[in-house]
């Protein structure tokens, strides 16, 4: 039997450790926080954006900063049914509802028709959640928000990497967050980042993350009002900085085994995976395959024969409606379609040509029984 392919994993390296290393040793005291800075400096300048405030995670930046829109009891913020349940927790939490709308069917990302229809007198926010690395309209995202006054939130916890327009996924909307969780392009175990061009946001942002301490504050233990404590660790920063130091090639690590997927699998019928239209760069977070529904490829025999070549096959986002908290929204129909044929690879950074080899005839073999591999 083969050795068994994670879905994911992180690239560790010397340099990883050695900075870890060093913040466990070294960064206490007055250096407490100085790999923190480091990775917010770094990140930002990544993102050409002007303020970045690392967190635990993606969910507690997403926390804070609708929290610091003022998002609350009674509001609405309209997002894709599509994707994973961290996007809607904060939403909830805050006290509002997560308004799910459909998916375009080429992107898998929010439908800007829908988004628009969706709007109420209680629409406090869009989220507009970059889907496997793929990117949302932002162009017509952007504008329906300008023309409602609505404000557009990017999570792009999936899309390090992807360009839209020479922009990068994050730094388009109010404000962008990302997640360095261990199965993310860039990892530190746990971890997120909160970025934003806007001043007085970051500042609210900034005091919201430091227990409703203002920067400004110069009375000691006083809060202004009550915060949250999403904070990242020092040790955990030091080997996001290591990672900053290394990004473009986490970057084309992951790019480079989606062409090899790409290659392997499009001339298939009746599939279709991650797309990258003009003017874009997909950071292809997780390759994605879908077939069409004539095709009769099902989810269930996708993960049946991934799993008997040894290959972990991860399944395309339930509709989050569809969970048991949230009410069914059924006529999401392309949300509610895709899942059921299609899957996401095993993708990371040191997977090897042999390993593709054995994920792309397992799923080859699913159409003709003796298909050769490429
Ligand atoms: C991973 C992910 C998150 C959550 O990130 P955490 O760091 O685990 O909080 C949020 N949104 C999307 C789209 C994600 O993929």
């Amino acid at each position: 039997m083969n050795h068994r392919i994670y879905y994911t994993k992180p690239s560790i390296t010397a340099l990883e450790v050695g900075y870890a290393t060093d913040a466990a040793q070294n960064g206490w005291g007055d250096h407490c926080y100085e790999y923190i800075h480091r990775f917010e400096e770094a990140f930002s300048t990544h993102l050409s954006v002007n303020y970045a405030i690392a967190t635990s995670s993606c969910t507690g930046a997403l926390h804070m900063g609708m929290a610091a829109l003022g998002i609350g009891h009674d509001d609405e913020v309209i997002l894709a049914d599509s994707n994973w349940i961290a996007t809607a927790a904060p939403i909830v939490h805050l006290g509002a509802k997560p308004i799910f709308v459909d998916i375009l069917p080429d992107t898998w990302c929010i439908d800007p028709e829908k988004v628009e229809k969706a709007i109420t007198p209680k629409t406090k926010a869009i989220i507009a959640v970059h889907l496997y690395g793929n990117l949302c309209d932002m162009n017509r995202l952007l504008a329906i928000g300008n023309k409602y006054g609505i404000p557009v939130i990017e999570d792009a916890a999936e899309a390090i990497g992807s360009l839209y327009h020479g922009q990068r996924a994050g730094s388009m909307g109010i404000f962008g967050v990302f997640s360095f969780h261990g199965s993310k392009t860039l990892t530190t175990g746990e971890g997120g980042m909160f970025v934003t061009n806007d001043h007085e946001l970051y500042e609210r942002t900034l005091t919201f993350s430091n227990h409703g301490r203002a920067s400004s504050q110069t009375k000691q233990f006083w809060a202004d009002l009550v915060g949250f404590k999403y904070k990242i660790s020092n040790i955990q920063a030091a080997i996001g900085c290591a990672q900053m130091e290394r990004i473009d090639d986490l970057i084309a690590g992951k790019k480079r085994v989606f062409k090899i997927y790409h290659k392997g699998l499009m001339d298939l019928p009746g599939i279709s995976m991650n797309p990258e239209p003009p003017g874009t760069e997909n950071g292809f977070w997780m390759p994605t395959i879908v077939f069409d529904t004539d095709i009769g490829v099902t989810r269930e025999l996708l993960q049946s024969k991934l799993q008997a070549e040894g290959a972990d096959a991860r399944v395309f986002f339930h509709p989050l409606s569809s969970l048991p908290m949230f009410t069914p929204v059924h006529e999401n129909k392309i949300a509610y379609g895709i899942p059921t044929r299609a899957i996401n690879l095993p993708t990371y950074h040191d997977i090897c040509s042999s390993e593709l080899k054995r994920v792309i005839a397992a799923v080859r073999s699913i159409i003709s029984p003796n298909a050769g591999i490429c």
